[in-house]
């Protein structure tokens, strides 16, 4: 399970190198206790974070997703380029998410069909009039007006 901390997001335009580095400092991290925490070898961490590898292999991206308790969606992002929102889905628990926050980022992840914390099936629409979740900032549903932390409380 993944424990949701906004720092842990890349930032738009972030490079690989800087954003491994960044995720390592902010773990308080030494570059050898990510590399064996990842699996991967230090000098591959460290061409890694000089900006000399500009891909991950599967292995690679498993490692450091763990190491850094990320989803590896979060390192595709930054290695394709795009935002984290082009790679993740737009699903909610419907018990858990409130609206107008930031999801549990296991919700997001393509493969995700059902709440980790709570075991729920993940929606990606509006359980009302059942459009899809635009952006996870509303806290209401633009289509119907519906907060969306009301659905929560209506479905049981
Ligand atoms: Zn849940
Ligand atoms: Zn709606």
């Amino acid at each position: 399970m993944y424990t949701f901390d906004s720092l842990t997001v890349p930032e738009p335009q972030e490079s690989l190198d800087h954003y491994i580095k960044r995720l390592r400092k902010s773990l308080k991290m030494s570059q050898q206790q990510v590399s064996s925490a990842a699996g991967i070898h230090l000098q591959s961490l460290g061409k890694l974070e000089r900006g000399k590898t500009t891909r991950l292999n599967e292995k690679t991206k498993k490692g450091l997703a763990i190491a850094f308790n990320i989803p590896e969606e979060y390192l595709d992002a930054v290695v394709s380029g795009l935002p984290v929102e082009g790679v993740q889905k737009k699903q909610y628990c419907p018990q858990c998410w409130k609206g107008g926050n930031n999801p549990d980022p296991s919700w997001t992840l393509p493969r995700a069909k059902y709440c980790l914390l709570c075991g729920t099936q993940l929606r990606c629409s509006c359980i009302r009039c059942g459009e899809p979740i635009a952006s996870f900032k509303h806290k209401f549903c633009p289509h119907c007006g519906i907060p969306y932390a009301q659905l929560s409380q209506n479905k049981s």
